[in-house]
């Protein structure tokens, strides 16, 4: 009996496990749109490339963010990361898709892709086979990757355990 009652309990575990692996439905246009409507507040008086990311979360909840520039150069930071650690910083905890729209003086007339440091961020809440990196010109226009793809191998929580 005692057997049996670990059984069904590791059971229940190993549902819930799988359970928490994101099941959500990715709207593109929404979460395009959320980016264009965030690229219109960067930040970018020095490069003059405006970006703007929105990020959808397990919760099914979006988050956007826009690069910020800085005199300071090295301060500044990407969209892609502003967007996720607005995600964080409300309590999120895994994310599921990104989307990310940028060009020079607030155009997105071709593909931006993230950065080598906001895919390391992006693997940190994700897992790379399932996360889709949207990158954007319009809300139909658009080139769509998994983490995985962009960053192969990747180093994340995981090996540290
Ligand atoms: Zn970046």
């Amino acid at each position: 009996m005692k057997n049996f009652l670990t059984v069904l309990l590791m059971m229940f575990l190993l549902t819930g496990i799988a359970s928490a692996a994101p099941k959500i439905e990715v709207n593109r246009a929404e979460l395009i749109q959320a980016a264009l409507n965030a690229q219109k507040n960067s930040y970018a008086p020095y490069s003059k490339f405006n970006v703007g990311a929105a990020v959808l979360c397990a919760s099914g909840k979006i988050y956007t963010g826009t690069n910020v520039e800085n005199a300071s150069y090295p301060a500044g930071l990407c969209a892609e990361r502003t967007a996720i650690f607005h995600a964080i910083a409300e309590g999120e905890k895994q994310i599921c898709a990104v989307a990310i729209v940028g060009g020079l003086n607030f155009t997105a007339s071709d593909y931006c892709a993230p950065c080598g440091m906001c895919r390391q961020v992006m693997r940190e809440f994700a897992n790379p086979e399932n996360l889709l990196v949207i990158m954007a010109k319009s809300p139909t226009d658009y080139v769509e990757k998994t983490l995985e793809e962009l960053l192969p191998m990747s180093f994340g929580p995981d090996s540290l355990k």
